[in-house]
């Protein structure tokens, strides 16, 4: 079984992507944590983005892995792990303009559905462009979306908790300047997929969405069986 989780920055999709693998005991992948991860090589190479030649050679030839379970996804860079590096402003932003390369993305959608049919019992995706470019055909797909103040709200509670320093206000103003690259971008840009469920969080704890979204995959799962 396939589950693709589309959505912005801050809609729940890790969490919920998460305690839905947990439940259903499927392979829990968080794509954003791969563009995530070639971002830094790039940041660490020098390469300027507007590089496009040089940024998509150097992800192509750098081995980006995702390990674990959705208890301790782990994310390595050349063997070493950087799951905690990529958590920063600076990174988020820089894997926004990696993303938008398209040779880029055809590795890590190559990667992403080699992983995903590799995983035996099936997968959890999340991400940007699972339910419309890496598994358009994915038995359920969710497209989680709320107001950009809950968003932010969200994302700068789970910074402070992970003790990172900045502002509500700089917290909004990052999602908001990713949301409106991540829509905008010629290649796979941000859309509700074609059969997607489309779910707003903004009012809703994250269990009543849980249980909407099990609610969701068993009608499927029966309709189909
Ligand atoms: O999900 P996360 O915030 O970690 O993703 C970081 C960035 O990676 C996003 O802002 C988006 O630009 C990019 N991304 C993408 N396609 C995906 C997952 C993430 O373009 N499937």
């Amino acid at each position: 079984m396939i589950i693709a989780i589309d959505g912005p920055s801050g809609a729940g999709k890790s969490t919920l992507g998460k305690m839905l693998a947990r439940e259903l005991d499927l392979l829990y992948l968080d794509t954003g944590a791969m563009y995530r991860a070639g971002a830094l090589a790039v940041l660490r190479a020098g390469i300027s983005f507007e590089d496009e030649v040089g940024v998509a050679d150097l992800i192509k030839s750098s081995a980006i892995e995702l390990t674990g379970n959705a208890e301790n996804q782990k994310v390595s860079l050349d063997g070493n792990d950087v799951t905690t590096e990529i958590r920063t402003l600076v990174v988020a932003q820089a894997a926004s303009r990696v993303s938008t390369n398209s040779a880029v993305r055809r590795r890590m959608v190559e990667l992403q559905r080699q992983m995903g049919e590799r995983a035996e019992r099936g997968c959890v995706l999340e991400g940007r462009d699972i339910g419309t470019v890496v598994f358009p055909n994915a038995d359920v797909k969710f497209f989680l979306t709320a107001e950009p103040s809950a968003r932010a709200r969200r994302r700068f509670e789970e910074d402070k908790a992970k003790g990172r320093e900045s502002t509500y206000e700089q917290t909004l103003a990052e999602i908001n300047e990713r949301d409106e690259r991540d829509v905008a971008r010629d290649d796979s840009p941000l859309q509700i997929p074609e059969g997607a469920e489309v779910i707003d969080t903004s009012e809703l704890d994250l269990d009543e969405v849980f249980e909407q979204m099990l609610a969701v995959i068993r009608e499927r799962r029966s309709a189909a069986a």
